[in-house]
């Protein structure tokens, strides 16, 4: 995601770019904020598990009016940033989101932290797919010692602070953006997303993020990305299973937070990644995209 948006601000076709990141000066509180350089957004690369309102992103927008942006949003924030675009209120150009499988409030991160037993003060940065891919949640001390857990560590333990409203959450694959970008789980293969183009303005964005070789696409079936992510569209479709029903209420409802079996989740999750989640890798094949992506028929 980072790579377009990158792209779109280098041939001046945004003057700016609002996504999520974090104030140097508050390294616990995301918030929407502006990039104006290829530097500012890489500093916001990576995906911040923390709900965000949609109020903030609405001021950021509305106060930089002037500016032709691109917005990053989750799926949830799809609908009210196409409803700002069409006003007079902005020069939204270009609208990415995310596949979401769900989301949490502060008190995940908070959770974590105790865990790795660091007081909230003496945190200089976090990141949640923080180290090599997939990634994990990272915790930097302001004296520079890094700790953390591995993304496939805090998956089930997330469900504990599991946002109410995103339980009932039926949008996943960033439905009504231009793009939407999602974790490409291919057993043996790492550093790889899913990029869905949405629109035709999204296919033309990918199509010049390959002319300038800034990455490679190749194909993946229907199919494929179904199976891959069948795990969140099931439970996006027909909710949790009655297993995952009474864990989620065991977790979030009756346990006190110093019984939560943090060890046995930990092992949990990464059974259920290593045999429930992922597809074998389909050979890469190089994609063909149209030359004029951005026609009505591409
Ligand atoms: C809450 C959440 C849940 C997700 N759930 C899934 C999932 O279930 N399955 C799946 O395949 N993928 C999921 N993703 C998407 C995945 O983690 C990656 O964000 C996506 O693959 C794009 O990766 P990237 O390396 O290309 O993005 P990057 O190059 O790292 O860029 C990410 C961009 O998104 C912005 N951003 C990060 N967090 C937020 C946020 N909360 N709200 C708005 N903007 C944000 C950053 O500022 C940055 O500009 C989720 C992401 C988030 C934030
Ligand atoms: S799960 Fe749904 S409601 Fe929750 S952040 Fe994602 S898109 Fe929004």
């Amino acid at each position: 995601m980072t790579a377009v948006l990158s792209l779109l601000l280098e041939q001046g076709r945004v003057d700016a770019v609002v996504s999520v990141g974090f104030d140097p000066d508050a390294p616990l509180s995301p918030r929407f904020l502006i990039s104006r350089t290829t530097e500012e957004l890489r500093a916001k690369a990576g995906s911040v598990y923390c709900h965000m309102r949609l109020s903030g992103l609405e001021q950021l927008v509305v106060s930089h009016s002037q500016l032709r942006l691109a917005v990053v949003c989750q799926p949830c924030h799809v609908a009210a940033v196409r409803k700002l675009q069409s006003s007079r209120h902005s020069h939204i150009q270009f609208v990415f989101s995310f596949f979401c499988g769900y989301n949490m409030e502060f008190e995940a991160t908070a959770y974590l932290l105790r865990r790795l037993g660091i007081p909230q003060d003496e945190v200089a940065r976090i990141e949640y797919r923080g180290g090599p891919y997939p990634g994990g949640f990272q915790a930097t001390r302001k004296d520079g010692r890094v700790s953390g857990f591995g993304k496939e560590c805090y998956e089930l333990v997330n469900l504990r602070f599991l946002r109410k409203g995103c339980g009932h959450c039926r949008l996943y694959m960033g439905e009504g953006a231009d793009l939407a970008l999602g974790d490409a789980w291919l057993r043996g293969r790492r550093n790889l997303n899913v990029a869905l183009a949405r629109t035709p303005l999204g296919l033309e964005c990918l199509r010049r993020a390959v002319q300038a070789k800034r990455i490679d696409l190749y194909r993946l079936s229907e199919q494929d990305l179904v199976l891959m992510h069948l795990h969140n569209l099931r439970y996006k479709k027909y909710g949790h299973s009655r297993f995952m029903r009474s864990v989620l209420w065991v977790l979030r409802d009756f346990l006190p937070e110093h019984l939560i079996p943090f060890g046995l989740l930990i092992s949990l999750s990464r059974l259920r990644r290593r045999f429930k989640i992922g597809i074998e890798a389909p050979e890469l094949v190089p994609a063909d995209l149209p030359t004029n992506a951005a026609s009505p028929e591409a």
